[in-house]
């Protein structure tokens, strides 16, 4: 029988450690606490389920997700809630440490679809999309990725040309999340003007998205693709605010600041589910996190972990003092997730065997963190972004 004191083992919590709470004001607390509370009632239940089949019940969570007020929740006016940055981040930690789609889909309505809408539509197009997506009864995608353009979306192919005041849109956009359940698809096309926002409503004549299947990595997301064959649409469906791919950027820089924080998440539930089985696990009759081999994995991954919150943290209040720059984003992106991705992989080894199964997130958190590894900018391009920013020098042709 394995001594009580070394079950739910861990003395000392590793976000405990890190004194991250004593940062955090009372109300980010308990949007942080209100959150975990929704995850632990609506996701975890199910979210193993979900992953294995793939399917998951988007528009419920969606409406869910906005009866808490999450969805847009860093936006203000319009029904969004007004929250700060760090709030912000810290909802994303929780949805992320329950499953990165979940995340995902929250990323994807607020920071990137509603985001451009509230930074670039006309009055007009937030009135109409802004409280329903808000209220999670609306869903929105945002297709810039294609086929052959992904990490360099300035050669993308898709068009929209002038046809008397209407806009003609043709071409595909590749690995959407939202895609088939949006009613709303931010739609990024080449013009005579340069590259603008359109604003796609689900059903409009020749624009249809089809489910990517068989993926491996975020199956508890809907990943689609876009096709627009000669849609038409009326020449107030622009966003007027968005010129250039500075437009497309400004919403990416958004959604990556959420992965800063929601990688941490990832990591956290990893780390917790490590801790738990190390304390019980019984190996060579003594537990497993009784051996040095197990304390050094778990003392390294509570150092990255400790160190990404207060990273994350650092870049919150930055944003919320309006001094973050785009390359302090990369950095927070890069090295969160590659550092979650690291202690993801490291906890499966503490599980052995049942670390490959769903009964535990862990493989479902390190196969996740493989799609955030390369969605919102891949490794290698934030590398090369922090590479052009300390030398001058951009590498990327
Ligand atoms: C699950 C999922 C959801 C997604 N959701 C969305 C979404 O909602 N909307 C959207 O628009 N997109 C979305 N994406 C697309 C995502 O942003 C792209 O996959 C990503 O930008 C990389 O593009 P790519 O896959 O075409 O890879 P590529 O650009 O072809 O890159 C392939 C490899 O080459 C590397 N590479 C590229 N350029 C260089 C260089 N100059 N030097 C060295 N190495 C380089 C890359 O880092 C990568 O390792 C999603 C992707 C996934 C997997």
């Amino acid at each position: 029988m394995l001594d009580p004191k070394y079950r739910k083992g861990f003395a000392v919590h590793p976000s405990t450690l890190f004194a991250i709470d004593g940062l955090l004001t009372d109300e980010e607390r308990d949007i942080r606490k209100a959150v975990r509370q929704v995850c632990d009632k609506e996701i975890r239940p199910h979210i193993a389920e979900w992953f294995d089949t793939g399917e998951l019940p988007a528009r419920e969570l969606a409406r869910t997700l906005g009866s808490v007020g999450v969805l847009g929740m860093h936006l203000d006016g319009y029904g969004c809630a007004g929250l700060g940055a760090v709030s912000y981040g810290l909802a994303c930690l929780e949805l992320e440490a329950a499953d990165s789609g979940l995340r995902s889909l929250v990323s994807v309505q607020g920071s990137l679809a509603m985001y451009a809408i509230w930074k670039y539509g006309s009055e007009e197009h937030k009135r109409e999309w802004l409280p329903p997506m808000a209220a999670g009864e609306r869903i929105g995608c945002f297709g810039l990725t294609e086929p052959d353009f992904g990490s360099d979306p300035g050669g993308m192919r898709t068009t929209a040309r002038r046809d008397g005041s209407d806009w003609v849109l043709n071409g595909a956009k590749m690995w959407i999340t939202n895609g088939s359940v949006s009613d709303v698809a931010v739609v990024w096309a080449r013009t005579d003007d340069g590259v603008r926002g359109f604003l796609v409503p689900a059903g409009t004549p020749g624009f249809t998205a089809h489910d990517l299947k068989r993926k491996v990595s975020l199956r508890a997301s809907v990943t689609s693709e876009l096709v627009l064959d000669d849609v038409r649409l009326p020449a107030d469906a622009m966003l007027p605010g968005a010129r250039g791919l500075s437009g497309p950027l400004g919403c990416l820089n958004e959604a990556r600041y959420g992965i800063v924080f929601g990688a941490m998440g990832a990591a956290l539930d990893c780390l917790e589910t490590a801790l738990d089985y190390a304390g019980s696990r019984e190996v060579f009759a003594r537990p497993l996190a009784s051996y040095q081999l197990t304390q050094e994995k778990l003392a390294d991954m509570t150092l990255e972990l400790g160190k990404g919150l207060l990273l994350a943290l650092h870049l919150g209040r930055l944003k919320e003092a309006g001094a973050i720059t785009p390359e302090q984003i990369s950095a927070g992106k890069l090295n969160n997730v590659r550092e979650a991705l690291d202690i993801a992989r490291t906890c499966r080894t503490i599980l052995g065997a049942s670390g490959i199964t769903l009964e535990y997130p862990v493989i479902r958190h390190a196969v996740n963190l493989e799609s955030v590894l390369t969605y919102e900018g891949t490794s290698e391009i934030h590398t090369l972004v922090l590479g052009k920013a300390l030398t001058g020098l951009p590498a990327f042709h």
